[in-house]
C-alpha cells in the first residue's frame, strides 16, 4: 500500500492523497441504557451527514428470542430459544466501529479499537477473525475484514466528490453464521445509528440464525469461492451442501467418512440439483427484468387478469425452495395491489395482512401504507377495482382497430394477442 502520514493531530492521517479522522461518536444514555459509543475512520466529509445531536443509546433487548450457542464447525452462533415469526424483530445493535473500507496501516486499525471503552473494546477483540498476523498484522483489522457489513452514510447522495464504502463491525449481529439462504435479513438506520435484525421467515425454537454475507443469486460455485476467498470457509447450508458432508474444517480427521464423502464425485442426481438451484437463483435475481410487474400490467387490458399474480406466485415457490426470502417482499406487495385492481376484496386483505407483517422492520412506510388502506380497502385504495370496472364496460361487441368485428367478448386469454400491449407506458 503507499505511503500515509498522520498530521500533529494524531486524529487525522492522510492515507493515499485522502484524509482520514478518527471520530468516536458519544451516544448518550436514556432511562434505560447506559452510554454507548461508536468508534469511527472516516473521510471527515461524512462527519456531517451523522446525526447530529447522535441518538440516545439504544434500549437494551427485553427478553432476547435467541442465545450464543456452539456450534461443531463454526464456532459461536446465534440460536433461536424460542419460534420467531416471519416478520418478527430479533434484536438491534449499534457498530461498535464504523470505517472506510478501504486498506490501512496496521496501527490505525489499532487506534480505532483502542478509542472504544474497555467493556466494548474486549467484546471486539473477542470476535471471530479468519484472516492470519501474516495477513493482518492488526487483530482489528482480521476482526473488520472477517465481519464488516456494509452501511450507508449518505442515503441521499449528498455528497460530491470520491465516495467511500463504510462497513459497521457488530459485536453481537456479527455471531450469526452465513446461509446461502438465510432466515434473517438486516436493516441499517442512519438516524438512530443501529442495525436492526428481524426474520425473514418463520425460525423455529432451537434453529440457528443465519445472515447472508453474499449475493443469494450467485450460482454455488462462485458462492463457495467468494465465501472461501473472503472468509475462509466452505458453505454447509442446504443449497451448497448437497451431499450433506461438506467439512468446514482443514484439521477434521482424514479418514472420516464425511471427508470421503466429500471427496467422492457428485453423482449424476447431485449435479442436476446444483443446475437446478443455480437456475432458480439466475432466475429469481433476473426476475423484474424479464417478467411483467404491477404497474405496466396495471392499466393494461390487453393483458391477462391473473398474469403478474401468476407469474409472482411462481417467484416466492421459488424463492422458497432457495430460501431467498430477502426478495419476497416486492412480489407480495404486487401480488397484493394486483388484487385491489381487480377488486377482490378478501384476497387484498389477505396479501396486505401479509404486506404489513412483512415490512415493519425492512420498509415501514409500505407497512403503514397497507395498514391505512386495510381500513376499508374500496374506500382508501386509489384505483379500488379499476380492471373490474373496464372489464364491465366493455361492450359484447365491439370493431378492432384492424376492421374485424369480433361476434362476442374474446376470452380474456386471448386479449393479448388481440391488442399487443406498448412497453413505453410510464
Ligand atoms: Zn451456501
Amino acid at each position: 500500500m503507499g505511503g500515509f502520514s498522520h498530521t500533529d493531530d494524531t486524529n487525522t492521517w492522510v492515507i493515499r492523497d485522502r484524509t482520514y479522522t478518527l471520530h468516536t461518536i458519544v451516544l448518550p444514555a436514556s432511562e434505560s441504557s447506559p452510554e454507548a459509543s461508536i468508534s469511527c475512520l472516516l473521510d471527515p466529509r461524512y462527519i456531517p451527514l451523522l446525526p447530529n445531536p447522535p441518538p440516545q443509546a439504544h434500549k437494551p433487548i427485553e427478553n432476547p428470542c435467541f442465545e450464543l450457542r456452539n456450534t461443531p464447525h463454526k464456532g459461536i452462533g446465534l440460536f433461536a430459544t424460542r419460534d420467531v415469526a416471519a416478520g418478527d424483530f430479533v434484536m438491534t445493535e449499534h457498530p461498535a466501529l464504523i470505517l472506510s473500507s478501504g486498506e490501512f496501516p496496521p496501527e490505525l486499525y489499532d487506534a480505532i479499537g483502542d478509542r472504544l471503552p474497555a467493556k466494548r473494546r474486549s467484546e471486539l477483540l473477542a470476535m471471530a477473525n479468519c484472516r492470519s498476523p501474516e495477513e493482518c498484522k492488526s487483530h482489528v483489522e482480521g476482526i473488520v475484514r472477517t465481519n464488516g457489513l456494509l452501511l450507508e452514510l449518505d442515503p441521499k447522495g449528498k455528497l460530491t466528490g470520491p465516495k467511500d464504502f463504510y462497513g459497521g463491525v457488530y459485536p453481537l449481529i456479527n455471531r450469526s453464521n452465513h446461509s446461502c439462504g438465510p432466515n434473517v435479513g438486516l436493516k441499517w438506520d442512519l438516524s438512530s445509528l443501529t442495525l436492526t435484525m428481524y426474520a425473514l421467515r418463520a425460525i423455529r425454537k432451537g434453529e440457528e440464525i443465519h445472515k447472508t454475507y453474499l449475493e443469494p443469486a450467485l450460482p454455488r460455485e462462485k458462492r463457495i469461492s467468494h465465501l472461501q476467498k473472503n472468509y475462509r470457509f466452505t458453505c454447509d447450508c442446504p443449497w451448497c451442501d448437497i451431499r450433506g458432508f461438506v467439512t468446514t474444517h482443514a484439521e477434521e480427521p482424514e479418514s472420516s467418512s464425511a471427508v470421503a464423502d466429500n471427496e467422492r464425485p457428485f453423482t449424476d442426481a447431485e449435479v442436476q440439483q446444483i443446475a437446478d438451484s443455480d437456475e432458480r437463483r439466475y432466475l429469481l435475481g433476473h426476475w423484474v427484468f424479464t417478467h411483467l410487474g404491477y404497474k405496466k400490467w396495471s392499466t393494461d387490458l390487453a393483458r391477462k387478469d391473473d398474469m403478474v399474480i401468476k407469474s409472482h406466485l411462481e417467484a416466492l415457490e421459488l424463492i422458497r425452495i432457495e430460501g431467498m426470502e430477502g426478495l419476497q417482499n416486492l412480489f407480495i406487495e404486487e401480488i397484493a395491489m394486483c388484487y385491489a385492481m381487480l377488486g377482490y376484496l378478501d384476497a387484498f386483505r389477505e396479501w396486505g395482512e401479509k404486506v404489513v407483517t412483512l415490512s415493519r422492520i425492512e420498509d415501514p412506510p409500505a407497512a403503514k401504507r397497507f395498514e391505512e388502506w386495510l381500513v376499508d380497502p374500496p374506500k382508501r385504495v386509489k384505483k379500488w377495482g379499476w380492471r373490474k370496472t373496464q372489464r364491465d364496460q366493455q361492450p359484447g361487441r365491439r370493431r378492432l382497430k384492424a376492421g374485424q368485428a369480433v361476434e362476442e367478448e374474446p376470452p380474456i386469454d386471448a386479449l393479448g394477442l388481440l391488442f399487443p400491449s406498448s412497453d413505453s407506458d410510464d
